[in-house]
């Protein structure tokens, strides 16, 4: 760990200047009183490497890594943690005593703690859930569901190969199914979880019939530009609990920032309310 008591961190990512992770982490340096600052770091794919080395020597605790690095950056780092290998992706490097640096992915742990948040009762063996889309989200999506003791996962995706890859990859209780089945795929179930891009601000609205959604099932979605996605607003209206994206950003936030500066931060309103106030669209 750097030995300065000014404590850097940062995001690499390329573009990185639309990220809410510099707001988001000097506003808790400030809260808790902490020296330090967190920068953008704009680092283009072909010096990704060289940057990555070159934390330590600069005296940074770490950084948060995001698009398009997630995958890449996992080649530049000696370590990198159980959970992390699984989702495939590393979101979080942290600088160690001995100035060799671990990735980690807080994606899953955002996401859960996103619902715990909107739902402190919510569990994940109440009934079967539904996830769409087969991406990087899902894949943090779907494994911190089942670590937390899922016992049906629903998992389509457009591209069906991808749904069925990842279904043979976690095993149960992920199963794979096609992606016109998505309106019926919504039967019994506990939770729907929307990880596609679709309902984005600036992408048309998933394609996705409600009926047969059981009126007690938390709906949540990956997205939170814009807050309410066409899909929640729809959920709303016919009488479901929501939770939008949000709550995942600011909470896979926090056990990075903990790791680089010793404390575990709190998401308070005040907070919640600056950090909504960027992504009004
Ligand atoms: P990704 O890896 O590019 O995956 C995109 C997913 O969207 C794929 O499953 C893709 O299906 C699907 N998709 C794209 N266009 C579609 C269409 N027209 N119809 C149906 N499905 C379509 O992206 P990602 O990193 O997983 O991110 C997905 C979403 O989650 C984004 O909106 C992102 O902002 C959000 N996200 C939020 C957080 C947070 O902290 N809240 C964190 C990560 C991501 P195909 O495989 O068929 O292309």
């Amino acid at each position: 760990m750097s030995s300065h008591s000014y404590g850097l961190a940062g995001v690499m990512g390329w573009p990185v200047a639309h990220s809410r992770s510099p707001k988001l982490h000097n506003y808790w340096l400030e809260k808790y009183g902490l020296p330090g600052a967190y920068v953008q770091l704009a680092v283009a794919p072909e010096t990704l490497g060289v940057a990555i080395a070159g934390l330590a020597a600069l005296g940074f605790r770490g950084c948060n890594i995001t698009i398009p690095h997630k995958v890449d950056a996992m080649a530049f780092v000696d370590d990198i943690d159980a959970n992390a290998k699984r989702v495939g992706a590393i979101n979080t490097i942290v600088v160690q005593p001995d100035d060799s640096l671990k990735g980690f992915n807080h994606d899953g742990f955002g996401y859960i703690q996103s619902l715990l948040d909107a739902q402190p009762d919510w569990r994940a063996d109440t009934g079967p859930i539904t996830v769409l889309g087969a991406g990087g989200a899902a894949r943090a999506v779907v494994l911190s569901l089942a670590d937390r003791g899922a016992k049906e996962i629903r998992l389509l995706n457009r591209t069906p190969e991808k749904a069925q890859a990842l279904a043979s990859e976690f095993g149960a209780p992920v199963k794979a199914v096609a992606w016109a089945d998505r309106h019926a795929a919504l039967s019994d179930i506990a939770l729907l979880v929307n990880t596609t891009s679709q309902g984005m601000h600036g992408t048309p609205a998933l394609d996705l019939d409600l009926t047969a959604l059981p009126q007690r099932a938390l709906v949540s979605d990956a997205i939170y530009v814009p807050l309410e996605t066409p899909l929640l607003q729809a959920a709303r209206l016919r009488g479901n609990a929501t939770v939008n994206g949000l709550g995942m950003l600011l909470n896979q936030a926090r056990p990075a920032f903990q790791a680089w500066f010793g404390v575990m931060p709190e998401i308070t309103p005040e907070l919640r309310r600056a950090i909504e106030a960027t992504l009004q669209s």
